[in-house]
C-alpha cells in the first residue's frame, strides 16, 4: 500500500508511527543524529566486527540460539525426521558447549520437548502490540527509504513470504535480542528445496548461512561472523551446492555464504541491531541424519565447530592456547572387522572423518557435496581409502583391512 503513495504521503505517516510506537523506535542512529546517515547503511550505523569483539572481552557475551520453527509448523520433514526436534536438538547441543564456557551466555527460545520457552512465550504475548508495531515500521521505513531511492530492494534468493504468525515471532526475537542489546542471535536449520518427488531424496546436499545484505545496519558483523563459522563447518559439511545458494566470500570465492535482504531472521527491513546469522546445516534428507547413531555423531559435531567457529571469531589463538579438540570425531574405537563397499553406519562415518582430516575425502576432483560424510560406504570412501592406501604404501583395494585400519586408528584431529 505505502509504495504506491508519494514521499510527501509516507514520511508523515512514518514520523507519525514512530511517534505513536514511542521510544523503541527512536534508538534508531538514523533518526537521532542525521549526520550519521552517510556512515554506514540507510537504516543507521550497525555494529562493526570488532565492536562486537569488544563484547566478548568485556564479556560474558549473551547469544541467543534460536531452533528454527515450532512444534505447530515444523518447517521441513523426510521419512519422519521433522525439521524442528533436529533443531532443537542441534541448539541445545550448542547451548551446552557454550554454558560451559564463561566467556559466553546462551539463551535458547524453545525448551526442549520443543514448545516455546516460557520467558519468550510470555514476552510474545505481553508485548503483541508493540512487537507487530515494530513490524509495520520496520516494514514502513524501508519502503520509505526505497521511494526516495535510498535503498535497493533486491530478491537475491526466493523464500516463501512467512505466514503471519511465524513472522510475528520472528520480528519479536529481533525486537527482543535489539532491547536485550544480545549481540549475537544464531538461527538453527535444516534445509530442503521445492521438488516434484518429495518423498525421495533431493540432489542437493550441504550448508548455507545467511547473512544480512550489505545494506542493512547488522550486515558487516554478521557477515565477519558467518565467515569463522563457516570455516569450521566445512570441515564436516560441504558448501551447498543448490545454484540459488551459492554465495560469494568477502574475496569473491564461491561460499556458503549467502546475502539475503529479505529473511526476517537476519534482519530484514533493518529489523536487527546487532548479528544474525541463518544456519542451514545441511538437507533433512542427507544420509547421514537417517541413521540415529550416525546423526548422533554428526549433530554433536555441527555443534562442536558451530562453537568453535564463534570462539574463533571472537579470540583467535583461543583452540590452540587452550587446548581445544579440533573435532568430537575422532579419536574414535573401530570394531576390528574389515569395511568395504555397501556398509553404513557410525564406524564408516568416523572413517570418512579420519579420511577427510587426512585430505583423502572428499576423493581428488570431488566436492563434499557430491561426496559428504555420511555413514555410507559407496564410491566416494572406496577411492578415498584407494588414496590413502596408495599413499602409505598398501595394496589400494578399496577396503578396510587391518594394516588399512591400524593406520586410520592413528589419525588425530587438526
Ligand atoms: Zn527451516
Amino acid at each position: 500500500m505505502f509504495s504506491r503513495l508519494p514521499p510527501s504521503v509516507i514520511l508523515p505517516l512514518f514520523i507519525g508511527g514512530l511517534l505513536l510506537v514511542g521510544s523503541a523506535y527512536l534508538d534508531i542512529p538514523v533518526l537521532r543524529f542525521p549526520g550519521e546517515l552517510v556512515a554506514n547503511t540507510i537504516f543507521g550505523v550497525g555494529l562493526s566486527p570488532d565492536e562486537l569483539r569488544v563484547k566478548y572481552w568485556v564479556g560474558p557475551l549473551p547469544i541467543l540460539i534460536v531452533p528454527g520453527h515450532d512444534n505447530d509448523s515444523w518447517g521441513t520433514q523426510f521419512k519422519g525426521l521433522k525439521e524442528s526436534d533436529v533443531n532443537v536438538a542441534l541448539g541445545y547441543l550448542l547451548y551446552d558447549l557454550l554454558a560451559k564456557d564463561p566467556r559466553f551466555v546462551p539463551m535458547i527460545n524453545r525448551a526442549p520437548d520443543g514448545e516455546y520457552a516460557l520467558w519468550f512465550e510470555s514476552y510474545m504475548k505481553e508485548n503483541k502490540v508493540a512487537i507487530e508495531q515494530f513490524r509495520t515500521q520496520s516494514k514502513v521505513k524501508t519502503r520509505y527509504f526505497a521511494a526516495q531511492g535510498l535503498y535497493d530492494p533486491r530478491r537475491l534468493v526466493h523464500h516463501n513470504p512467512a505466514a503471519d504468525n511465524v513472522s510475528l515471532s520472528l520480528y519479536a526475537i529481533n525486537k527482543w535480542a535489539n532491547d536485550q542489546n544480545v549481540p549475537v542471535v544464531l538461527h538453527l536449520h535444516f534445509n530442503d528445496y521445492p521438488r516434484r518427488r518429495a518423498g525421495e531424496a533431493g540432489e542437493y546436499s550441504g550448508f548455507a548461512i545467511y547473512v544480512p545484505e550489505t545494506q542493512l545496519p547488522n550486515a558487516r558483523a554478521s557477515a565477519a561472523l558467518a565467515e569463522t563459522v563457516a570455516e569450521r563447518l566445512m570441515r564436516v559439511v560441504g558448501p551447498s551446492n543448490l545454484p540459488k545458494e551459492k554465495g560469494l566470500t568477502s574475496s569473491g570465492v564461491e561460499g556458503p555464504i549467502v546475502p539475503d535482504q529479505e529473511l526476517i531472521a537476519v534482519g530484514s527491513n533493518g529489523s536487527r541491531d546487532g548479528a544474525s546469522l541463518v544456519i542451514e546445516y545441511s538437507y533433512i534428507y542427507e544420509p547421514q541424519l537417517h541413521d540415529a547413531e550416525v546423526r548422533r555423531l554428526f549433530m554433536r559435531e555441527l555443534a562442536h565447530q558451530t562453537y568453535l567457529g564463534l570462539k574463533t571469531f571472537f579470540d583467535s589463538t583461543a583452540l590452540t592456547r587452550e587446548g581445544v579438540s579440533a573435532t568430537t570425531l575422532l579419536p574414535y574405537e573401530w570394531p576390528s572387522k574389515t569395511f568395504s563397499d555397501g556398509m553404513r553406519g557410525k564406524d564408516v562415518f568416523a572413517l570418512q572423518s579420519a579420511l577427510r582430516i587426512e585430505g583423502y575425502y572428499p576423493p581428488s576432483g570431488l566436492s563434499l557435496a557430491s561426496c559428504p560424510l555420511s555413514g555410507v560406504y559407496g564410491p566416494c570412501t572406496t577411492f578415498a581409502v584407494k588414496a590413502f592406501q596408495n599413499a602409505k604404501g598398501l595394496s589400494s583395494s578399496g577396503i578396510i583391512d587391518e594394516s588399512t585400519l591400524t593406520l586410520i586408528k592413528g589419525v588425530r584431529g587438526k
